[in-house]
């Protein structure tokens, strides 16, 4: 019963939070500006980025103070996959998490799963966004729906899609529509080298705990944090070429399972203790080489380029 209290807590407290970082969000705005350097271009600016940076592919900074230098985009359909709501311009990434992507939706079809949603990955040139995620800066981040009950749709059918949540807060525990399709597309996602961690709510960790899987290795990578109950967030390691890629700290070993699990719960802390300007910083601040990115050209542009002096 202790557990069940401090997981309604917590995740009253997740929603508690975004009402407070609204509220508080002009003070916590001028305070910023008070203490440090100005915080580099705003999030509007990163989200109207018509399109990719030119020059070779770099994740740079964090994964929630970083960018994307020569990003490329997820097609928006692909076999065992598509890609929703791409009016959102958020389909773009690293070109690892693009081949990751299409590796995914292979295995997912191969495995006759059905076809995987892919929700948001980064804008063109990756940095803050205006809604929605403190992370998905550097281009190696993505979103997945866990929902596989979806046959393959016209783009605009899936510009309105809902959600479907896993979790039953009062039972913490997944619902009955949680089933060995979802666990094994969460195997499949994480059982790949190029991912770091992945990202699901605390009772799904759990399910997947509770399964008797040949391999436990994967369920190192997959990590409770709350939310996260209709979607996966998946991360990837930095890729080679990327310098200037801050790293995630090391996962302690072992599946993550029982007591980790069990602690993670514990842990979780009411919103309220929270410094309101500490929920979300309104704008991070980027590493220098973030500004040229967002100044260049776009990719477009350096290929046209680089086409005339071919000709040349
Ligand atoms: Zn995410």
């Amino acid at each position: 019963m202790m557990r069940r209290g401090l997981f309604g807590v917590a995740v009253a407290g997740a929603m508690a939070l975004t009402v407070m970082g609204a509220a508080a969000g002009a003070d916590a705005a001028t305070k910023a500006r008070k203490d440090k350097a100005p915080p580099g271009p705003s999030p509007i600016a990163w989200s109207t980025a018509s399109g990719p940076s030119g020059g070779p592919a770099q994740a740079i900074g964090g994964y929630a103070s970083g960018c994307l230098a020569g990003g490329v985009p997820l097609a928006g359909e692909g076999t065992g996959y598509q890609v929703i709501r791409l009016s959102r311009h958020r389909n773009y990434g690293h070109p690892v998490l693009v081949d990751y992507l299409r590796d995914f939706g292979r295995k997912v079809a191969g495995a006759g799963l059905g076809t995987a949603l892919i929700a948001d990955m980064a804008q063109p040139r990756g940095g803050p966004m205006r809604f929605g995620h403190a992370s998905h800066q550097s281009g190696l981040d993505a979103d997945v729906w866990l929902r596989l009950d979806l046959p393959p749709m016209g783009r605009n059918a899936r510009e309105s899609l809902d959600e479907i949540k896993y979790v039953d807060y009062d039972r913490e525990q997944v619902t009955p529509q949680w089933s060995a399709k979802q666990s094994e597309m969460v195997r499949i996602a994480a059982s790949d080298l190029r991912v770091n961690r992945i990202f699901v709510n605390p009772a799904i960790k759990a399910a997947l705990c509770e399964r008797n899987w040949p391999d436990r290795a994967w369920l190192n990578k997959v990590r409770p944090w709350h939310g996260h109950d209709g979607h996966m967030h998946v991360r990837l390691d930095c890729p080679p070429g990327s310098p200037q890629c801050e790293p995630q700290r090391e996962l302690p070993p072992g599946d993550g399972c029982g007591e980790e699990l069990e602690s993670w719960l514990r842990k979780a802390v009411p919103a309220r203790e929270i410094p309101p300007e500490k929920a979300r910083p309104p704008s991070p601040r980027l590493p220098a080489a973030c500004t040229a990115v967002l100044r260049a050209g776009t990719r477009m542009a350096s290929a046209d380029v680089l086409r005339i002096g071919d000709n040349d």
